[in-house]
């Protein structure tokens, strides 16, 4: 049974209230490693997740090793409020791993904040993980019967604990013991005092990217973006089942998993990742972008300007504006500089929240037909307070228009959709959320329309949430609630 590591300890905790956008699907988390010899990484690493920070707010963590040992420093809050220059200065070495999370398996509470950093037969191990682990419950069952005490709430201790139980082999061995073990979403980094493991499950579910860095070394990230900001060069997306070593003999890669298919979260194009990150071959804002072209082929609807809900409706509303020919106009002003105005709201202040966040432009908008442009609608609560707000300022005709199809189902695989209960599209007709929003007209994208923008390789990607062909089996009951189920 690993023990746990020296664990700095965390800066007091503090709670972000996501509920000022409860329309949104809620991404996941960041990680980020480097293998760098003769440099000092830490720095490093939290400019890495500075970039991810869009994949998780809730808490970010830095491990770094130097050849022997690793210190670890986490804590909840965004990386520029965890992490002082003094912190990053204690935290020496030439490897590293980092982690930004928002909970998808496990409540927000500084035991959860990762890398888990733990010691174990073989010496001192590291994780940082992006997924959910589907048969977890089995297994946490399993190790504990069998002796095993947990440390946190979450899916990644199991994977820790398993790793450590077939620690008498080599660490890629008992890496490929566990993969054979755990079933549904994985993105791992793993490091231990000289070496850096990558890991992406065999469906390739969550992203994540290899990159070389100029001056020697290599970084691997959830996001292209992240090897872009630290000045590494992409070489190429990890392949679904695939593991990678880092160490001082280079680079080593071993595909161990055969996938069946892959299984690429199409969520992560449609709104997740950032638009500049290129994910298995394509560039997210082209992605986007595409979707509104095709939106625009399926439906003609007339009215005098696109305008999109900044920002994850922009790339599609341009799209949608250069296929159709209706004029494209930023109608809606997003505040960008909102950021943690909304931890621990007051209840007036929530109510107020979607009109602090956007502002209609009424000199754009008035007595104007619009199209507006979103990715996605899960809960409707905030479209239906941004019809609203157009209407108040004298906008004709609002037809609402999502570059994506409607979603119906949850997903067990590391994003947090809501429960089924929640989702409009599972319970309420088009012309029925149509109502419940206030619009003149509603109109999802096509699934066929979506996968064929990705043309052949259309047949690549999990498209659960839509249509409920979950890739791999999802817990007994369906029950959403098996997020807290370890708690
Ligand atoms: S169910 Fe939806 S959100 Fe989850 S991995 Fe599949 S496509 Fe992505």
């Amino acid at each position: 049974m690993p023990e746990p590591a020296n664990i700095v300890p965390a800066p007091k905790a503090a709670r972000i209230d996501h509920r000022y956008h409860p329309d949104k699907p809620r991404e996941e988390c960041g990680i980020f490693g480097v293998y760098a010899p003769g440099r000092e990484v830490a720095a490093m690493t939290y400019y890495g997740l500075y970039a991810l920070q869009h994949r998780g707010q809730e808490s970010a963590g830095i491990a770094v090793a130097d050849g022997r040992q690793v210190t670890l420093h986490k804590g909840m809050g965004l990386v520029a409020e965890v992490f002082s220059r003094e912190r990053l200065q204690n935290l020496t070495g030439h490897l590293a791993i980092g982690h930004v999370r928002y909970s998808t398996t496990g409540a927000s509470q500084p035991l959860n904040a990762q890398p888990l950093v733990f010691r174990y037969a073989r010496g001192m191990l590291g994780l940082a993980h992006n997924g959910n682990i589907t048969n977890v419950a089995e297994l946490r069952q399993r190790l504990a019967a069998t002796g095993s005490v947990f440390q946190s709430t979450t899916d990644s201790e199991v994977i820790v604990n398993l790793i450590a139980r077939y620690g008498s082999s080599s660490l890629e061995e008992a890496v490929i013991k566990c993969m054979i073990d755990i079933k549904g979403a994985y993105s791992l980094l793993l490091i231990t005092g000289d070496r850096l493991l990558a890991v992406r499950d065999p469906y390739g579910f969550r992203p994540l990217c290899l990159g070389e860095l100029p001056q020697g070394g290599y970084v691997v990230a959830s996001e292209s973006c992240a090897l872009d900001t630290v000045g590494a060069r992409k070489l190429r997306d990890v392949q679904p089942g695939e593991i990678i070593t880092i160490d001082q003999s280079g680079l080593s890669c071993q595909t161990v998993l055969s996938p069946r298919r892959r299984a690429h979260c199409i969520f992560e194009y449609i709104y997740f990742a950032r638009p500049d990150s290129e994910i298995d071959g394509f560039n997210v804002n082209q992605v986007r972008r595409a979707l509104g072209r095709q939106l625009a082929r399926e439906y003609r609807v007339q009215a005098d300007l696109v305008i999109p809900v900044p920002d994850s409706g922009t790339a599609a509303a341009r799209g949608f504006a250069e296929e159709s020919g209706i004029p494209f106009e930023e109608g809606l002003m997003k505040n960008r500089y909102i950021g943690r105005t909304f931890i621990q709201p007051t209840q007036d202040l929530r109510d107020l929240a979607v009109r602090l966040k956007l502002n209609p432009v009424r000199e754009v908008l008035q007595g104007k037909s619009v199209i507006m442009i979103d990715d996605s609608l899960v809960r409707g609560t905030t479209s239906r307070k941004i019809v609203g707000m157009l209407r108040d300022c004298g906008v004709r005709e609002v037809h609402f228009l999502l570059s994506s199809p409607p979603v119906v189902k949850s997903c067990y695989y590391g994003i947090d959709t809501s429960d089924e209960s929640e989702l409009l599209a599972a319970s309420q007709t088009v012309e029925e959320i149509c109502r419940t929003i206030g619009a003149d007209g509603l109109y999802y994208l096509s699934l066929e329309g979506m996968l064929g923008v990705f043309g052949e390789y259309k047949h690549n990607f999990c498209t659960a949430c839509f249509d409920g062909n979950y890739p791999v089996e999802i817990p007994a009951g369906g029950d959403k609630k098996a997020k807290y189920s370890l708690e």
